[in-house]
């Protein structure tokens, strides 16, 4: 898959295996599955956590860099189409870049401009440029790191903002999963993976060393905060759609418990980078 399985890509310190799959960068804490990647398959009911993430973010682009004027954005991964309909509701000039067919046809039912294929390979992006390049929950699912990061800056305009949305592995819930891998105990932190899912997670970063892989290819990091991870609302279809009702149950009620304490450290969040041209 062009990265050599061995070496970690931000920092090149060497990868040591943690069991499975996975293995963990022993400098940066970067972390890489070898599962095999693939595209589609939606994860259900994220609809609502995903909706105030996708607002929040526009906000930010507007008041944030209103300076920058940013019109048109390229969602990298735009699965069901949910970030083009918010987006376009908030006035940009929205592009989706989708390698599932059927959901691309889907979202251009809405009226919406998708073009088929991988990022950054896909014909119908070749040459364009874009004042936004946005991945939301797509960038941890591209197997060659490197060479997103090099599309990015091919199809980035003058004053061009790099802005991703991705799980952390600072969140607790990452956190208290790791804990259990370690006893032994693996479904949970296979399921953040989404490990046996059509579409597993390749990378799993932190704001530490997403920023240092960004700024080691010259981007700076100009904004970053954390999203909400899950919302009360839509939790039980979202976990009980996976594991057993009993295994489900206890999930969800331990989730509601802890939403408090939770939303404190987030598992996931947005990083905004510029590319300043020399
Ligand atoms: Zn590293």
């Amino acid at each position: 898959m062009g990265e050599h399985k061995n070496t970690c890509p931000v920092c090149a310190s060497s990868m040591r295996p943690i069991g499975g799959c996975y293995s963990i960068c022993k400098t940066c804490k970067y972390m890489m599955s070898a599962e095999p990647p693939g595209a589609g398959a939606e994860v259900v009911s994220l609809g609502a956590v995903r909706e105030k993430n996708f607002r929040f973010i526009c906000r930010v682009i507007k008041e944030k860099f209103s300076s920058l004027d940013l019109k048109t954005v390229l969602d990298v991964g735009s699965s069901t189409g949910h970030f083009l309909d918010v987006a376009a509701a908030e006035g940009f000039s929205v592009t989706g870049l989708e390698p599932d067919a059927r959901l691309a046809d889907e979202t251009r039912l809405r009226g919406r401009d998708v073009v088929a294929g991988f990022f950054p390979g896909a014909d119908g992006i070749r040459g364009q440029k874009y004042d936004v390049v946005i991945f939301n929950d797509s960038l941890e699912h591209i197997p060659n790191i490197q060479e997103a990061l090099r599309g990015i800056k091919a199809h980035l305009g003058e004053a061009g903002l790099a802005i991703v949305n991705l799980p952390t592995s600072d969140g607790i819930i990452f956190k208290a999963s790791s804990f259990l891998y370690k006893l032994g105990i693996k479904t949970p932190f296979g399921r953040l993976w989404q490990t046996g899912f059509a579409s597993p997670h390749v990378h799993y970063f932190n704001l530490r060393n997403l920023r240092r892989l960004f700024e080691n290819n010259g981007f700076k990091l100009q904004y970053s905060s954390p999203l909400r991870y899950y919302t009360i609302k839509g939790l039980w279809p979202r976990i009980s759609c996976k594991s057993p009702f009993l295994v489900s149950f206890f999930v969800w009620l331990a989730l509601i418990l802890l939403y408090p304490l939770l939303r404190l450290r987030s598992d996931c969040f947005v990083a905004c980078f510029y590319l300043p041209r020399i």
